[in-house]
């Protein structure tokens, strides 16, 4: 037996000749069967539905639809809250079935209600325009659309979310020029499904277009070059993060918006974010082979160490140019260039090496 239910959706129902249903009056408009089944209509008599089938599995099928709406207005509210939605950019779909819940084009997500959603299917038809609200006028898909259906039909996704957040923007500059966000050696690498800490995480960026829409073709390009992405960062724009589930489509999210916060702060701080870590082991070796040598030009008299000479590496440049032109320059730019902070961070790295003496 199918159900129509208000949002033109049809939900199939199993039962046997014996079994009585009943459905609360607002989920249904019309019911289509065969064989004796009796149906009985009652209305809700609180604002609680009623879920009472004949058979177990399909009340847990309704159920979860609705809930599906209130969930996607959940989370509009708390990604709202984290910055990924504001100024009504951004957007949410939940793929349950069959079925896709979207926020539409240009609403206040954080203010959106269940019935405010469009219901489309995997292959994009629309199964539910939402209504007009008086003095409003009708929603409108969104333009975001076409690019879930790419996640939602090549990766299975169970749901695709699309982020405005600053910092998702801010991280595509690091790489201007560059198709690929990277990073490594940070904990919350491993909240991505199929990586781990040691692991290099690639996050595809493609190029902003004047108009949402026109983003599919390279996104859908993108997802099939890259099978182990889980999001594409769109240039001054945002990102596109998805997953098996709702729940993993949300940590994949909260994941990659920690990690580019990680690497905007590691950025500020002129700190490479993906070079390895050094461990205190490392380090105490390192300042023991220090240690040695300075005992051995030394003759044993320790922190003795006034002035550090830095050699230059594989200059290609002919000696003269080297004494002519980089000697005068370092001199005359050497105060200014200790100051900036990844020299400064540099300087203290050495400093520690030094027995914390200042170089
Ligand atoms: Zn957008």
């Amino acid at each position: 037996m199918d159900v129509r239910d208000w949002a033109d959706c049809y939900i199939r129902i199993t039962v046997g000749p014996a079994d009585e249903i009943t459905l609360p009056a607002d989920l249904y408009r019309k019911i289509s069967g065969s064989g004796s089944v009796t149906v009985t209509e009652v209305s809700a008599k609180s604002n609680l539905p009623i879920y009472r089938y004949g058979n177990q599995e399909d009340s847990i099928v309704v159920a979860k639809y609705h809930n599906y709406r209130e969930l996607v207005c959940e989370l509009c509210r708390q990604f709202f809250d984290a910055g990924w939605v504001t100024g009504t950019g951004g957007s949410i779909s939940i793929r349950y079935g069959n079925r896709i819940y979207m926020t539409p084009s240009g609403v206040q997500k954080e203010r959106i209600l269940p019935d405010e959603l469009y219901v489309l299917d995997i292959n994009g038809e629309i199964l539910h325009v939402p209504p007009r609200k008086p003095g409003g006028r009708l929603p409108k898909l969104s333009d975001c659309s076409p690019l879930f259906l790419h996640a939602f039909q090549q990766r299975q996704a169970g749901a695709v979310l699309h982020s405005h957040a600053v910092n998702c923007n801010l991280v595509t500059t690091f790489f201007d020029g560059k198709s690929e966000f990277k990073i490594s050696h940070q904990e919350m690498i491993k909240g991505i499904a199929g990586y781990g800490y040691f692991d290099e995480l690639v996050v595809p960026i493609i190029e902003n277009t004047a108009h949402e829409h026109e983003l599919a073709d390279c996104l859908g390009a993108t997802i099939a070059k890259y099978p182990r992405a889980v999001a594409v960062l769109v240039r001054r724009h945002g990102m596109y993060v998805w997953g098996k589930t709702w729940e993993e489509a949300k940590r994949h999210g909260e994941c990659l918006h920690y990690l580019f916060d990680i690497a905007v702060e590691y950025k500020k701080l002129g700190i490479d974010f993906n070079s390895p870590a050094m461990t205190a082991t490392e380090t105490n070796i390192k300042k023991r082979k220090v240690e040695v040598l300075n005992n051995g030009h030394n003759n044993g008299h320790q922190n003795t160490v006034k002035h550090v000479v830095f050699d230059i590496e594989g200059t290609t440049t002919p000696i003269t140019f080297v004494h002519d032109v980089l000697f005068p320059y370092a001199s005359k730019n050497c105060k200014k260039f200790w100051n900036l902070p990844l020299a400064q961070h540099r300087l203290r790295l050495i400093s520690k090496l030094w027995r914390n003496k200042p170089c």
